[in-house]
């Protein structure tokens, strides 16, 4: 492995850095030796340590190769140029369009005012533990479309896009792909505030194909939710032998958290296994480390795929799940301008870079993640690599820093790709279409090679449905139902007036 990379010297800085990384791809033998993956983990983590470290080095050094490049290639980085017309700037015409899409928008924000058994958040993470339900906002899931209390989350201040705990367990790591769940997720916590103990039976009913693992995942609730975390000071016992310990971190460390990682486990088929996660009271000499107790935890065990690199890229580019039809993509684009109007955001046009962000060489199959809301993408490719070479992996967009619980393609920036791959041009796009005729044409004629469905498919698309429900002034959050059985039910909140667009936007509908 080291001399094929001393024969083949890095072309480009993407090269030098991602060529850089131990990759066990090919290797199979020593990929599933257990200590010897450790070793080529850790050296993974210092390589990227490395890395981040030459951050400003490697800046620069990209920005030669750039200079160099464009001087002897392309004058300049190619973008996709969304205009937005300043006439449509009125408010009365905007109003105007929104009146006109209405039923359109109403369609894609596929929203339904929620019921009062939605209200009561039957999938809330109260309803699983001993927790009571303060007053509360419930607030409705981006990914599954449930209701949960704010509260019970302890979620102060919601963001944009809420994700349930559920739906992060589930899609924290999509190269290791949920193929059935042994343990679904349950609440684990005691008294509010108390050491937890927490015990559970559980048992693995059918074999598991050889490159399926068991994983155990679990996450915090303390409103801040997104990544695996365990308990800071404890151990984790199955059948009664420890297989995990959990040591917390001192105050002074220079780490905002500790880097937890999902646990796999060995079990054998059929049978019944204990699972006991302890938390320990912290002696008086441990004042100098971290240890919050009794937070609730949700915990699930999984049986996982796990995707080799090569094999998980086309996994996405094939999987028609994962596509963004070229009429849903025109229609994004559509919906992110009127969106950005209604902002009052004067803006003359968005630019869109056909360059990965990664390493501002062109994008090769155009991605973002299922919850981005943003029109630039990022080469599948680039983030896959450096995802698969990071322990404990992050999933984090580098465009808007949010979650990435799974991957779109975006077939429409697809075409426009292949198209003006060979052509030194920008391409300026128009109420959704390219404007430039020629260039038009070229991708009229590029898309009947695709497959109808990559034209026309009809998936659900989160974004859509954020993006209108905005436009249309829905909001994702509503007062939750009070827990009070004796009082009559509070009459179902009225949906927020649509067409009066000047009016500021509330965050909630407020039933009182
Ligand atoms: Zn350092
Ligand atoms: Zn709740
Ligand atoms: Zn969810
Ligand atoms: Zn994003």
């Amino acid at each position: 492995m080291i001399q094929k990379q001393i024969f083949n010297p890095p072309k480009s800085i993407s090269d030098l850095f991602l060529g850089s990384y131990f990759n066990l791809d090919d290797v199979p033998k020593i990929n599933r030796h257990p200590i010897l993956k450790k070793i080529i983990d850790h050296i993974n983590q210092r390589i990227n340590h490395f890395f981040q470290h030459q951050i400003s080095t490697l800046k620069f050094l990209i920005d030669q190769q750039k200079l160099i490049d464009s001087s002897s290639t392309r004058s300049s980085p190619i973008v996709i140029d969304i205009e937005i017309d300043s006439n449509q700037k009125i408010q009365e015409e905007q109003q105007e369009k929104v009146l006109t899409q209405e039923s359109e928008l109403i369609q894609l924000a596929q929203y339904q005012h929620p019921t009062q058994e939605q209200l009561n958040c039957p999938y809330c993470v109260c309803k699983k533990s001993n927790q009571t339900v303060l007053k509360s906002l419930a607030l409705r899931c981006a990914v599954c479309k449930n209701y949960f209390h704010s509260s019970c989350l302890r979620i102060e201040k919601p963001k944009k896009v809420f994700v349930c705990p559920e739906c992060i367990l589930i899609g924290i790591d999509p190269l290791h792909e949920l193929k059935e769940s042994i343990l679904d997720p349950v609440i684990f916590q005691s008294v509010e505030g108390r050491a937890n103990q927490f015990t559970q039976k559980f048992q693995m009913k059918k074999g598991i194909p050889s490159e399926q693992l068991i994983e155990l995942r679990s996450i915090k609730i303390d409103g801040q939710y997104e990544d695996i975390s365990w308990p800071d000071l404890g151990d984790l016992q199955l059948n009664g032998k420890k297989i995990q310990e959990f040591r917390p971190l001192a105050n002074n460390s220079c780490l905002k958290k500790r880097k937890d990682e999902k646990l796999m486990l060995n079990i054998e088929l059929g049978q019944v296994n204990l699972l006991t996660i302890r938390e320990s009271n912290g002696t008086p000499e441990m004042k100098a480390y971290r240890i919050n107790q009794g937070i609730p935890y949700m915990l699930g065990i999984f049986q996982v795929k796990v995707y080799k690199l090569s094999e998980f890229i086309k996994k996405v580019k094939m999987d028609q799940s994962c596509l963004l039809g070229i009429e849903q993509s025109k229609k994004f684009i559509q919906l992110s301008i009127l969106q950005n109007q209604f902002d009052e955001v004067t803006m003359e046009s968005i630019k869109v870079s056909l360059d990965c962000v990664y390493d501002l060489n062109q994008i090769q199959t155009p991605a973002r993640g299922n919850i981005c809301e943003h029109i630039q993408c990022f080469s599948l490719e680039n983030l896959v690599t450096m995802m698969k070479n990071v322990t404990p992996r992050k999933w984090k967009c580098p465009i808007c820093k949010q979650m990435i619980l799974g991957l779109q393609v975006d077939a429409y920036q697809m075409c426009i790709l292949t198209i003006i791959k060979h052509l030194q041009a920008e391409c300026l796009i128009l109420q959704g279409e390219v404007e430039n005729p020629e260039l038009r044409e070229l991708l009229k004629q590029q898309e009947t090679t695709l497959p109808d469905s990559t034209r026309s498919n009809n998936n659900r698309v989160i974004q859509l449905e954020q993006i209108s429900q905005r436009i249309l002034k829905i909001s994702n959050q509503v007062v939750a139902e009070p827990k009070n059985k004796y009082k009559p039910p509070p009459p179902l909140p009225e949906p927020k007036p649509i067409k009066k667009i000047g009016e500021s936007f509330s965050d909630a509908i407020l039933i009182d």
